[in-house]
């Protein structure tokens, strides 16, 4: 027997409705040059109906990918919005990969029209005679329109307010976003409206990202990576404040915006925080009107976590997550029983990945397929499934064996403890495999980035004749510091069992970084490939 009721369309265009019925005079702000620009959630609104307008006007219709080229800002939030609820599937390009991916991305999409940010001008005239199915830029900003391209502002003004939505299935395709790519070609991963509307009341929830209406929220996530973890969605849902940074991702202006907008929670990769950190180190900056901070995308160092509750009092949550998970996948909160426990038990599972968010199922399974056991200990790739994981690849065949019976394999692996809290210890092609045993970096990493002098540290494989392959721990030390191998490696001692410590130091000036600020450590990979490890010493 069916249940008798109603069959609502799950799309974009409710939580737009939403924003302005009932929260028109909330706020939404950008950082600009010299400022702020702000204006209302009504507002929003009206220019949101327009772009939709104009959009139709230059022929996109139904099905119709949209690129963007953008930071964080208004503009690009209307386009969040017009996009997916004309029907048309909006594609957020990455702008800090290189030409040749984003030539490859952007005519694997076949996007139809391309928006970008003034400043990106001569990236987008390299690429412009690459990209194949772009039949009209539009420049965003105040800037002017060429005999080439649109200009935003006018294409708007030009518009009338009267435009009528079109009635869209709930399945129909929304949003593309595609993943680095670390092995092959980049790949797309398309969202729904279900699957957005789904996780964005998801990431509302009190136990998840936990925003309210009261709520000052900044994404420094950018709107390129992950759907900036849902958080456009989510705050026009419940009529959160907005404060989107800009082109101003710099610690120092980051602080600047939090503190004078008065933000309450804000997002982003490690790599920014430990930025913040050392300006938080030399200057006095008021964060009392912070209440939590949500870091995701790579592991927490722990240092980070006791860092902003011992100096500010201001929890850091640590969420888990993928483009091909929307990407909000788990995330870590004490549960009621672990309110008494002392401060250190407290931060040992405040460290982990977290509990699977409602909606979503896991399980880690061994080299041949099997499950393995909930027990904190055995180490398995992780899989997913959910309404909101992707099912396959766009357009592609490739990876598809990351998708069977129903599970997304991850290609994270992890540990599952009895509570269901995941920890990530790896990703399966970070491991490094010593005499048929598996290291896993993260750990390491981690508490090398505990050590006072050391700023960051990533551990890789490097080839090695009897083992396989063995650690090496690449540091780069807080400036004017110094520390030698042995002090290093002694350091780890006691922390990890002996065969898990690193055969070498390399200290070096800097861990090179991903489009979207993950240290690569494919390039370090690569650099240290010929590496003589020294003869252990036991
Ligand atoms: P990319 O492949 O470019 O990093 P994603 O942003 O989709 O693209 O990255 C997803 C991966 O990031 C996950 O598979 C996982 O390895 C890593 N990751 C995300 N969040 C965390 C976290 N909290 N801790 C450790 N790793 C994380």
């Amino acid at each position: 027997m069916k249940g008798l009721m109603m069959n609502t369309p799950l799309t974009v265009r409710m939580i737009l409705e939403r924003a302005r019925l009932y929260y028109g005079s909330n706020e939404i702000v950008t950082r600009v040059d010299g400022g702020y620009h702000r204006y209302r959630y009504s507002d929003f609104y009206d220019r949101v109906v327009k772009l939709a307008a104009a959009l139709r006007k230059m022929g996109v219709g139904k099905g119709d990918r949209v690129a963007t080229f953008a930071w964080n800002t208004f503009r690009h939030l209307e386009l969040y919005f017009a996009v997916p609820c004309l029907g048309a599937v909006i594609h957020t390009l990455n702008i800090r990969l290189s030409p040749e991916q984003l030539a490859y991305i952007a005519n694997h999409a076949e996007d139809k029209v391309l928006f970008y940010d003034a400043m990106f001008s001569p990236a987008i005239e390299r690429l412009r005679p690459y990209l194949n199915t772009v039949k009209q830029y539009v420049v965003l900003d105040d800037a002017a329109a060429t005999d080439k391209d649109l200009a935003y502002e006018q294409l708007l003004a030009a518009q009338q307010d009267d435009f009528e939505w079109p009635d869209l299935d709930e399945n129909d395709a929304a949003g593309l976003c595609y993943t680095s790519g670390t092995t092959g070609h980049p790949k797309g991963v398309l969202y729904s409206h279900r699957s957005i509307y789904l996780h964005t009341l998801t990431c509302a929830m009190a136990d998840c990202m936990g925003i309210t209406e009261e709520d000052v929220c900044m994404p420094i996530v950018p709107m390129f990576h992950a759907n900036a973890w849902g958080l456009p969605y989510t705050c026009a849902m419940i009529g959160a404040k907005q404060v989107m940074p800009g082109q101003f991702m710099q610690p120092g202006e980051i602080l600047k915006a939090i503190v004078e907008e008065g933000v309450t929670i804000t997002a982003g990769v490690p790599t920014i925080w430990l930025g913040v950190m050392q300006v938080l180190e030399q200057s006095q900056v008021d964060l009392s009107r912070l209440k939590k901070i949500i870091i995701g995308g790579s592991a927490v160092p722990e240092a980070m976590m006791r860092y902003f509750d011992s100096k500010y009092g201001i929890p850091v949550i640590q969420a888990w997550g993928m483009t091909e998970t929307s990407p909000l996948g788990s995330i870590a909160k004490l549960k009621q029983h672990m309110r008494s426990w002392d401060y250190e038990r407290q931060l040992a599972i405040r460290l982990k990945q977290g509990i699977p968010a409602p909606g979503i199922e896991v399980r880690a399974v061994d080299e041949s397929g099997r499950q393995v056991p909930w027990d904190g200990k055995t180490l398995g790739e992780l899989q997913v499934r959910g309404p909101w994981v992707a099912s396959a690849y766009y357009n592609t065949t490739e990876r598809a064996e990351a998708f069977q019976d129903g599970w997304f394999s991850t290609g994270d692996v992890v540990t599952i403890d009895s509570e269901g809290y995941i920890t990530i210890c790896d990703r399966t092609k970070d491991l490094i495999k010593s005499g048929g045993e598996w290291i896993s970096s993260v750990d390491m990493e981690n508490a090398l980035m505990g050590h006072p002098k050391i700023k960051e540290a990533a551990v890789i494989a490097v080839a090695h004749e009897k083992w396989v392959e063995r650690p090496l721990a690449c540091v780069v030390l807080k400036a004017g510091e110094t520390l030698t191998d042995e002090e290093v490696i002694e350091y780890l001692r006691g922390r990890f069992a002996s065969w898990w410590l690193p055969d070498a130091v390399e200290f070096i000036q800097e861990i090179p970084k991903t489009s979207v600020g993950k240290f690569d450590k494919k390039v370090l990979r690569e650099r240290f490939k010929n590496y003589r490890l020294p003869e252990r010493k036991k």
